[in-house]
């Protein structure tokens, strides 16, 4: 069984009978990870601090946010995907039940088998139901509500150099209705960072890229916004892309806690303002890839979602983010409009994705409108006598924009489902 945990990436690994816990019982160490896995039935992950992460149980999958929110994933007999997020009592069941297995994997642990192994675990048992509430309270004090990601930043480090978002009225989305848009000064992101890098310590290593938050972090006008930048970058560590193969094992040994780079979201209808010339000095201090809610190409259905941005704007803060070198992810929104905008949503969407500038490195997200979380569209839609549509319409409405594109080799095309994040 252990084999199917074996990666480049271990370091230390243990296995042994245990009955009754379990027949075989496998820990494997890795830089970022401590794994147990009981038989195949389950296997949970803990951070390098000994923090539940990851539990695999009885054909279910879940994660647990920092904040300590969890939620969980899993298929039907019949192929579909199901996610449920956890209520508090049911996240401390699995927490319990995580604490409980590790304890019992300690108390069986050989005497003989790798001793790192068995510090690990000794750090996971550390960590019962009581000790991830403190530390989740602690995670609330440094950081505002991490409201939401795109997939492949959700093992970035998140530093809010903004707070909610500046515009705040897309009627679809609440993310930040909670707080007030306001852009941090160097100092304050100073102070920001000090206790980010308090509350991670050595699971910084566990991050892989920088992401700055919140909605739209890159709006704040270039005279506030470079030396925000430079902050982050007099404190961390960027890979730098000139480096010859040669030299990267050296680097990186150099610097055990490393970025590959910054990100973050911008809105298209402030986004077309800046130049190439500003967006050539963000992607000098380390902007890799920008994320664009651009939601539909529809105009009258943008206005519908009360998100005040054109196609020809889209297209220009495309155009100059390509011609600063910087990549981007183009976020859909699947399923807007409901059966009203349905033939004009896939049409128009289309018809402005074939005027994108695409190129190696871009992502296009699919994500699906998700109605319990989407603020005031829901009345509206229903006061309009739109109908929403099914999860198999708006796979269909994908699967048509995917055919009716032609995008180039190492574009990525993914889903974006906002109700499996937690950060
Ligand atoms: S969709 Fe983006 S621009 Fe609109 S309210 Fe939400 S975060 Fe703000």
């Amino acid at each position: 069984m252990s084999t199917q945990l074996l990666s480049p990436n271990l370091l230390h690994h243990a296995e042994y009978p245990a009955p009754p816990l379990a027949e075989r019982v496998w820990v494997g160490l890795k830089r970022h990870a401590l794994s147990l896995m009981l038989d195949t039935r389950e296997v949970y992950t803990f951070d390098p601090v000994g923090r539940l992460w990851i539990a695999f149980i009885e054909g279910v999958n879940y994660k647990r946010g920092l904040d300590g929110r969890m939620v969980c994933k899993w298929f039907t007999p019949d192929g579909m995907r199901r996610l449920h997020r956890l209520t508090g009592e049911e996240a401390d069941s699995i927490l319990r039940w995580a604490h409980q297995m590790a304890t019992q994997a300690l108390e069986l642990f050989p005497a003989e088998s790798d001793p790192a192994c068995k510090e690990a675990l000794q750090r996971a048992c550390a960590w019962d139901v009581a000790a991830h509430h403190r530390d989740a309270e602690r995670f609330l004090q440094v950081y505002k509500p991490v409201s939401i990601l795109p997939p492949d930043q959700y093992l970035a480090l998140v530093l809010q150099v903004t707070e909610g978002c500046h515009w705040n009225r897309c009627t679809f989305c609440d993310f930040y209705r909670d707080r007030r848009f306001a852009v941090k000064t160097p100092q304050q992101l100073r102070e920001h960072i000090a206790r980010v890098q308090e509350y991670f310590g050595e699971t910084l290593r566990l991050r892989n890229r920088i992401f700055l938050a919140d909605a739209n972090a890159l709006v704040a006008p270039q005279r506030m916004l470079v030396p925000l930048l430079e902050v982050v970058r007099a404190t961390f560590a960027i890979e730098p892309e000139d480096l010859e193969p040669e030299e990267l094992p050296r680097w990186r040994e150099e610097h055990p806690v490393r970025f590959q780079g910054i990100y973050s979201f911008v809105d298209a209808f402030t986004g077309y303002r800046k130049s190439v010339a500003e967006w050539r000095e963000l992607r000098q201090l380390g902007v890799r890839r920008v994320y664009i809610g651009v939601e539909t190409g529809c105009e009258d259905l943008l206005r519908f979602l009360r998100k005040p941005q054109t196609g020809d704007e889209v297209v220009q803060t495309v155009q100059t983010l390509k011609e600063a070198g910087i990549a981007v992810g183009i976020i859909l929104l699947l399923g807007a409009g409901g059966d009203r905008y349905a033939r004009a949503h896939v049409e128009e969407t289309v018809a402005l994705l074939r005027r994108l500038p695409w190129s190696a490195g871009d992502i296009l997200y699919f994500s699906e409108l998700v109605e319990p979380f989407a603020g005031e569209y829901t009345q509206l839609a229903r006061e309009a006598g739109i109908q929403p549509l099914s999860p198999e319409q708006m796979l269909a409405q994908r699967r048509e924009m995917e055919a009716a594109l032609n995008l180039p080799p190492g574009v990525q095309r993914a889903t974006y489902d906002i109700r499996e994040f937690v950060y």
